[in-house]
């Protein structure tokens, strides 16, 4: 039976001491961190996660602007709001939910972004000083994978590490991290043949698909280090993850549960993002 990497608690516990931190800063400097969220449309996915870190930041007592946008907003409106917020001194971090309607175009959105304020590192320039080794901006939900990991006594060091999606916002960055974290990854997609060979020779197994429980536990490798990123809402309104957990769980070492795995950790990740950006400028 897998021990559960609890995102909940660890999320809490990092929460706290970005709490604490902004708490000393403010009497410091006199203000406290603001994160600028934009939405635009009202997609009730982006919706719920666009809520929780509103919250989040109340939470740890970070300021919050949220600027709601319809879904017929122009590309250009989006861009010249984009531009205030960079322009706007009271504003620490910048961020955009994504996806966003087909006649926008997110390139030239996530481009637009001031990469002091780029809280998502999803900036092109982050992105490549992410791969230069060079300091940078990491991208919230691969940050929060490796601290799930590191919260388990597995090191990394030398691990055969398997992810699973190449999307640029978390398969990519992840295996970067990885790497860095000295595993050896394998980065697996929907043309990799004999997955499951492969997985099932995985210490850390990273699955970032979007295919509800499509991991099963003769995919996994007995005691491996399973991280599921996947949030997948089944036709009766459960959310679930990539992994099927049940099962997967009889196996595996240490499991991250969807939801309170990865989930909680991203949003942790972007409240640090949003503190680092803030004390850079200070
Ligand atoms: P994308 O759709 O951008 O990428 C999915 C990846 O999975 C692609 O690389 C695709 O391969 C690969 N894939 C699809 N089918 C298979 C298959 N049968 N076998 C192997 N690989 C396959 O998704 P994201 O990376 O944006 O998100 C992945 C999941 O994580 C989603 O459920 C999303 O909701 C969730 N997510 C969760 C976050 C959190 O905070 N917990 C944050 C971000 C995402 P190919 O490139 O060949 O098409």
């Amino acid at each position: 039976m897998s021990q559960i990497i609890d995102g909940k608690a660890l999320s809490l516990a990092f929460r706290t001491e970005i709490r604490d931190r902004v708490a000393e800063l403010s009497a410091r400097y006199g203000r406290v961190p603001c994160l600028a969220v934009i939405m635009v449309g009202d997609n009730p996915a982006s919706r719920s996660y666009v809520r929780g870190k509103i919250k989040a930041a109340g939470f740890v007592g970070m300021d919050s602007r949220l600027v709601e946008l319809p879904e017929t907003v122009s590309e250009q409106r989006l861009l010249d709001i984009i531009a205030e917020l960079n322009a706007d001194a009271g504003v620490d971090g910048v961020l955009v939910q994504l996806p966003l309607p087909p006649h926008i175009r997110e390139d030239r959105v996530i481009d637009a972004i001031a990469l002091e304020k780029d809280v998502d590192g999803f900036h092109p320039m982050n992105v490549a000083n992410l791969w230069l080794g060079r300091p940078c901006t990491v991208p919230c939900t691969p940050k929060g994978i490796l601290r799930l990991i590191a919260s388990t006594d597995i090191a990394i060091a030398g691990k055969r590490a398997v992810v699973v999606g190449r999307s640029n916002i978390v398969g990519k960055p992840v295996a970067k991290l990885l790497l860095d974290a000295q595993a050896t990854v394998t980065i697996a997609h929907s043309r990799t043949e004999n997955l499951a060979a492969l997985t099932r020779e995985a210490d850390i197994l990273v699955a970032a698909v979007g295919r509800p429980g499509m991991i099963g536990a003769d995919m996994v490798g007995e005691g491996a280090v399973v991280i599921d990123v996947g949030i997948n809402r089944l036709p009766d309104g459960r959310l679930v993850g990539d992994v099927d957990f049940d099962a997967v769980s009889q196996k595996a070492g240490w499991i991250t549960p969807v939801p309170g795995g990865v989930g909680p950790m991203t949003i942790t990740m972007l409240l640090e993002n949003t503190l680092e950006c803030f004390i850079r400028k200070q």
